[in-house]
């Protein structure tokens, strides 16, 4: 038996492309080889084995060989780590005085990643104009026409944009629009501005005094649903003002490609990116779910928020680089940098036309474990463009879309009908059917509600089909006819309760005995904490589980997903809620049931190998994502991320996590 002991002068340590190497060189002798650290010892010819020693630069390891050939073997494993294992030493001795990565990051404001990609450019700060104009009045038919002609432009505006737009966003996003038509044509208001013209005020002056007032009184609500509407009062305050006016305003984007640095962005400035060359956008307030981040995802613009004041107080050079995967904006970078992230830039398009040309290819890490990534969708149209990005299914359909902006609910035939399309535009892929998730928050007019103080804890989702027990029941009547066409399951939304579960379920079956159809899958969210606790209990019934991190995150740190200034609490990859993941996947699998994520969290390039490696069957990701979720986990390496998770379900904070995740990222991408 001969050993060595020698220390590791690796900057990674005996991680990434030097534990390959070192291991593939072992491999070569037939003598048992072993590697000691601390009071661990293993096989030197297991690369995983070898990352769990965790040795870090200048650790000292022992290596021991026995049986043939081991002189050999302890010789030629001294020469390659005095060699560097493929690293230049020597080389990355003089590149350490500038490590790049860290200058940047050090040197960068860090903020929450919301829409993935990197950029280096000039900064176009956005500084929200708010029109106050003083005109005098003419006569009434002179001011009423002027107001009809500005609404009748503005309206024309809107249509344009939106068929500008059709190819490039979502059904679902465009709604924006939609809401914006329906404002200018609300007949009380325009009846308050004529109103007001009829008293002797202009009309530029009488829509600035109407709709500050409606921004003042909607304001004071507390509800996320009305604050939406107050971004889009502000919005056509300023677009019919500047109808009226001729004013363009100071704040029209360059024609030149900019970052767009803002306090936060209303719709309509969120649509400009679409008609601009916005290379990339850094936001004080915003969040991963607001409509700008929604927007620069499906526009494939890299967008950091949660930046915080410094974002447009703090000194910056000509060009700055911002950074979507990791949310961090550097905003005085070196040379040095600026070249780095401009390569990146080139590596990040070509990753993502790669991933497009392989999208329909199944995402298979490199040691053969498959993970389902299906599509988050909640219209017909995106079926088409889901198939196209290659998804393996739906993960969850949103079936809100058919029951909003509307008088009275969908008839079952007209749901049938849809459920029907979408199934057949699936080609036999899955579509897994969410009921109804609607409430609080999200009103509707033909469902009576009463006022809650506290919505996201009132009459949501399964609760709510419960008690609008028709509706409910129409809306299964109608999937289950339509489940002829395809392969469709179902899931109920925000089950907390088991009682909860039971009644569902049996409705469901009392409806399939009626119809005489066979059974499907039939399964539950997971965003309610409780659901997570008696995860044993429901695993034993469910045919699936799929874990909505948006809510599940909402509900674990008590912080409203919609709130203006917490946004930076909700992190799904917090310990907390990856402690509940991790549970949810054992009880499931345990029970032999699949669990797929459908919340953002899927998406984000950093929890995708802790998913991965806690078990995830699926992630169901928003439809522009998916070539790149895909592409990500054919480079990992599934008993890596086990690893990993059980490493960061041991921190204490989102931060914590995302540091070690990055950190883990870093090490294994020379491996890889
Ligand atoms: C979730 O809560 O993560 C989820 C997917 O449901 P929704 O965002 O529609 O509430
Ligand atoms: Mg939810």
């Amino acid at each position: 038996m001969k050993t060595l002991q020698i220390s590791i002068d690796n900057p990674t340590g005996l991680h990434a492309r030097p534990a390959k190497n070192f291991v593939n060189l072992a491999k070569k002798f037939k003598a048992d080889i072993f590697v000691e650290f601390g009071e661990k010892k293993v096989n030197a010819k297991s690369l995983i084995s070898l990352l769990t020693l965790g040795v870090k630069p200048h650790q000292v390891i022992k290596i021991t060989c026995e049986g043939e050939g081991e002189d050999e073997a302890l010789q030629a494993l001294q020469k390659a780590i005095q060699d560097g294992l493929g690293d230049d030493l020597q080389a990355l001795k003089q590149s350490a005085a500038e490590p790049l990565n860290t200058t940047v990051r050090e040197a960068g404001l860090v903020g929450m990643a919301v829409s993935p990609g990197i950029t280096v450019g000039k900064v176009f700060e956005y500084r929200r104009e708010n029109l106050s104009i003083d005109m005098a009045f003419r006569s009434n038919e002179e001011e009423t026409l002027q107001l009809e002609n500005s609404l009748k432009q503005v309206q024309k505006n809107i249509q344009q944009s939106k068929l500008a737009l059709t190819h490039q966003i979502k059904a679902e996003d465009l709604a924006i629009f939609d809401a914006h038509q329906e404002i200018l044509s609300d007949q009380n208001l325009l009846d308050e501005v004529s109103h007001q013209i009829r008293q002797g005020h202009s009309a530029v002056n009488a829509w600035q005094s109407v709709l500050d007032e409606k921004i003042r009184e909607l304001s004071a609500v507390n509800n996320s649903l009305i604050r939406d509407r107050v971004a889009d009062l502000y919005d056509l305050r300023e677009r019919v003002l500047r109808e009226m006016t001729g004013r363009t305003g100071n704040n029209q984007f360059p024609s030149e490609p900019v970052i767009v640095f803002a306090q936060s962005l209303l719709p309509s400035d969120a649509i400009a990116f679409a008609q601009h060359k916005i290379l990339g956008v850094a936001l004080v307030e915003g969040s991963t779910t607001d409509h700008s981040a929604i927007l620069s995802r499906a526009l494939g613009i890299p967008a950091v928020a949660q930046l915080k004041d410094q974002l447009l107080q703090a000194e910056r050079a000509e060009q700055v680089i911002l950074d979507g995967n990791r949310g961090y904006v550097n905003l005085t970078p070196t040379q040095a940098e600026l070249d780095r992230a401009q390569q990146e830039t080139k590596k990040w398009e070509t990753l993502k036309q790669t991933a497009q040309m392989n999208a329909a290819a199944k995402a298979q890490t490199v040691d053969g474990h498959t993970v389902e990534v299906a599509a988050n969708i909640a219209s017909n149209e995106d079926v088409q463009q889901a198939v196209e990005k290659g998804a393996d299914g739906v993960g969850l359909l949103r079936t809100e879309f058919l029951f909003d902006k509307r008088k009275t609910p969908p008839t079952e035939e007209e749901q049938y009908n849809i459920y029907k399309a979408m199934l057949r535009g699936l080609d036999g892929r899955t579509l897994v059917l969410r009921t109804l998730d609607i409430g609080g928050d999200k009103p509707l007019p033909f469902i009576n509600f009463i006022k809650e103080n506290n919505p996201f804890l009132g009459e949501r989702g399964i609760r709510l089909c419960l008690r609008e027990e028709e509706i409910f029941r129409t809306q299964l009547r109608a999937a289950l006819c339509a489940t002829e066409n395809g392969s469709m399951r179902i899931m109920f939304p925000m089950v907390g309760d088991y009682e909860e579960w039971q009644q569902a379920k049996t409705i469901l079956q009392e409806i399939q005995t009626d119809l005489k159809v066979s059974a499907i899958e039939v399964g539950m969210m997971i965003e309610v904490p409780s659901a997570v606790v008696l995860a044993d209990q429901f695993a034993r019934e469910v045919d699936f589980f799929s874990i909505g991190t948006n809510d599940l995150t909402q509900y674990t740190l008590a912080v409203d997903r919609t709130h203006q200034r917490l946004g930076h609490y909700l992190d799904g990859l917090h310990p907390a809620v990856l402690r509940q993941i991790q549970r949810t996947v054992s009880e499931a699998h345990k029970h032999g049931k699949w669990v797929g994520i459908c919340g953002e969290l899927g998406a984000d390039p950093t929890a995708i190998p802790v998913l991965v490696g806690l078990g995830v069957d699926e992630l169901s990701v928003n439809i522009p994502a998916i070539p790149l979720v895909k592409d990500q986990i054919r480079k990992l390496n599934f008993d890596a991320c086990q690893q990993l998770a059980d490493q960061v379900l041991e921190c204490r904070t989102a931060k914590e996590v995302r540091a070690r995740v990055h950190e883990w990222q870093q090490n294994l991408s020379s491996i890889l």
